[in-house]
């Protein structure tokens, strides 16, 4: 993209597309791979449609995007094309963010989770040089959720949490834990373990997780030198607290984009969850196109998600939009709002 501002050949806002094979159910139902990647930055959409005399014909939309990947490409390489170029910035003040995008099911969490683990792996080897072990740096995870508007903390028992503001715009979640990262065992528990204690709703259905956001955060911290005669804590003995940010990536598995939809449903709760989740994506998409074109005012109060991402919208940020797509001809509705909607943040 022309207009993004590059830094360290990074670019500010990065769109990357990726579709996925056609699953199990889709193949029994012999569906049509609507999707066609004509190159590595091309794709089309095949939509089925019926004239008004019921005749079959197929509209071809045509779209753009940073990168497109398509159904062979493996998770290792979609982290060398979205996270890996960031790792060197996050020692140089940055805050990324790095997004999962689509509907339920087109693979947002299948590409999401083995990225925190590479991404640890090389900011780990980052902290092994010289330079920053001897100024005590040190690495920090945490893993929460946004569920119906409200916070959780997933490493600790889905503890309630809450947000504030300190003067400097900088924003601290109350009471979550961050955990020290010595090695990348350490992220691969802790996915776990913050993975299975996702929203699971009333039904117990793993479908609820859908109606959450999930966010895992890897923030390199830098820490004074322990003072003669004084231990290096907090009273509280939070030594992650202590830390000055120095910089982070914060990994952000969407909800499902169809939630958003659900306004109309029967079920109140599940009008108001999708009420919420409708407007924080749409609050995301102003807040990265509002940093796209530099504008000084960033839309974050829309939402709860955005006003949590504050501070990585301001700065030095870099933005990465993974947009997961479904192949299948019964997505094709989906696919095309998950095209447009990466299209207006691009
Ligand atoms: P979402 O999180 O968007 O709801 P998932 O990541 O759970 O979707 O993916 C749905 C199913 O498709 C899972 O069984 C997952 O393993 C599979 N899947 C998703 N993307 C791929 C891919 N690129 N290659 C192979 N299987 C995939
Ligand atoms: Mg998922």
């Amino acid at each position: 993209k022309e207009n993004s501002t590059r830094e360290n050949n990074v670019a500010k806002i990065k769109v990357v597309v990726r579709k996925r094979p056609l699953n199990k159910k889709e193949l029994a139902k012999k569906e049509d791979d609507v999707v066609t990647v004509t190159d590595n930055a091309y794709l089309t959409v095949h939509e089925p449609k019926l004239k008004v005399d019921l005749t079959a014909y197929v509209d071809k939309h045509e779209f753009c995007f940073d990168a497109v990947l398509d159904e062979q490409v493996t998770n290792d390489e979609v982290y060398r094309a979205t996270v890996e170029p960031i790792i060197p910035t996050i020692f140089e003040r940055t805050k990324a963010t790095c997004f999962a995008y689509g509907q339920t099911g087109s693979g947002k969490t299948y590409t999401m989770q083995p990225l925190p683990l590479r991404a640890a792996e090389d900011l780990v080897r980052q902290l092994h040089q010289p330079v920053y072990r001897s100024q005590k740096y040190k690495l920090w995870l945490s893993y929460f959720e946004i569920y119906g508007g409200k916070l959780y903390d997933l490493l600790s028992d889905r503890r309630k949490l809450c947000m504030r503001e300190d003067g400097r715009q900088q924003v601290c979640i109350v009471g979550l834990q961050e955990f020290e990262v010595f090695d990348v065992q350490i992220v691969k528990e802790f996915i776990e373990k913050g993975s299975a204690s996702r929203s699971t709703g009333s039904t117990g259905a793993n479908e609820e997780s859908s109606r959450s956001h999930a966010i895992l955060q890897l923030v390199v911290k830098k820490h004074n030198e322990v003072k003669e005669g004084r231990r290096n804590t907090n009273n509280d003995g939070n030594e992650a607290r202590n830390g000055k940010v120095v910089g982070k990536i914060s990994f952000i598995d969407l909800a499902g984009s169809e939630r958003g939809a659900d306004t109309t449903d029967n079920d109140r709760q599940t009008r108001i969850e999708g009420a919420e989740i409708n407007k924080s994506l749409l609050a995301l998409k102003e807040c990265i196109r509002a940093l796209d074109n530099d504008q000084i005012h960033i839309p974050f109060r829309g939402s709860k998600l955005t006003e949590v991402l504050r501070d990585s919208f301001v700065g030095n940020s870099k933005t990465v939009m993974i947009s997961c797509i479904s192949p299948g001809a019964g997505s094709c509705e989906h696919t095309l709002n998950t095209l447009r909607y990466a299209d207006r943040v691009k």
